[in-house]
């Protein structure tokens, strides 16, 4: 297939919600547009990398989230204003002494504040860790640590990453945050295109309605697609309905394909096999194009 070339560097977001087939769309499209930069903002369980192995180790780096308090007991008086006050309820007695509890703790610093005795102060706390992979590409992807959160902000330390390493390039193609919460706000910021991946389940649809409803605060232009659409083709009709109904760009379907895991395994991508899936994906992408070009 010919590509197409933008004018000027465009992005693309995968959004949906997880287990969609988001990530594996996202590779396809990496392939088939041979772009030179992309990222997984996906920082709670980040795979991305399993597909697109690459041939260098990555340049990691610690990545800092809100601080977290610390008591220290010699100076603590146990008044308990400060278990009082945190409205996170991170702070216990552990063998009467005052202690905090750092994945509880969400940093707002009362407990600082209402301390009587000058007892806490905040530390900062590796909360992640930041990957970038520069071959003759970029690759930006991150981590978050098992049971720390603020995850919205390490994805635009992802994002900065890739832009940061890879400013001449035409395009770029995020793998978004599942869901609709913080992360998902900040995989979507700055993006040109949301390619929206949604299933033909109930809970898909409703997943899709509500991600929409996110995306509708940003600038972005959003496109719907569809995978293993042929699982429940009513399903399918009714999202590309509702599509129409509220002049939201419906970019495809594509076909469940039994071999997809398979092919996950090997890293490779649905491009990679002839077939009906492939032929799917290359028509979302020429009109995610289509979409792209006509906003120049
Ligand atoms: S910083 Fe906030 S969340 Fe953390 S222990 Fe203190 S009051 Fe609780
Ligand atoms: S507010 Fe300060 S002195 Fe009081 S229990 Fe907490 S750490 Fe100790």
């Amino acid at each position: 297939m010919s590509k197409r070339r933008c004018s000027h560097e465009k992005t693309f977001d995968l959004s949906g919600k997880g287990g969609t087939g988001k990530t594996t769309l996202a590779s396809s499209l990496i392939k088939l547009s041979k772009t030179k930069a992309y990222a997984d903002c996906d920082v709670d369980a980040p795979n991305l990398h399993l597909i697109m192995t690459e041939e260098t180790e990555p340049i990691n780096s610690d990545y800092y989230g809100l601080p977290a308090a610390y008591i220290e007991p010699k100076k603590c008086t146990s008044c308990d204003l400060c278990r009082q006050n945190c409205r996170f309820n991170a702070i216990d007695i552990i063998d009467a002494i005052y202690t905090v509890n750092e994945f509880a703790c969400e940093g707002c610093k009362v407990c600082q504040l209402v301390c009587p005795a000058e007892a806490i102060t905040m530390l900062d706390r590796v909360t992640g860790k930041l990957s970038l992979y520069k071959n003759e590409h970029v690759f930006s992807t991150a981590e978050l640590k098992m049971g720390t959160g603020n995850s919205g902000l390490l994805v635009t330390e992802v994002k900065k990453n890739l832009y940061m390493n890879a400013k001449d390039t035409e395009l770029a193609i995020i793998d978004g945050s599942p869901g609709i919460g913080c992360p998902v706000i900040a995989s979507i910021s700055g993006i040109d295109l949301v390619i929206l991946v949604a299933e033909p389940t109930i809970s898909g649809f409703s997943d899709m309605e509500r991600i929409i409803e996110t995306s509708k605060g940003f600038p972005a232009q959003l496109a719907v697609c569809v995978n293993k659409y042929d699982l429940h083709t009513e399903h399918t009709e009714k999202i590309k309905q509702y599509c129409q109904d509220n002049n939201i760009a419906f970019i495809g379907t594509i076909p469940f394909d039994a071999d997809a895991p398979r092919l996950v395994n090997q890293g490779k991508t649905l491009i990679d096999k002839e077939g009906p899936a492939k032929k799917a994906i290359e028509s979302i992408y020429e009109k995610s194009l289509d979409i792209l070009d006509k906003m120049n």
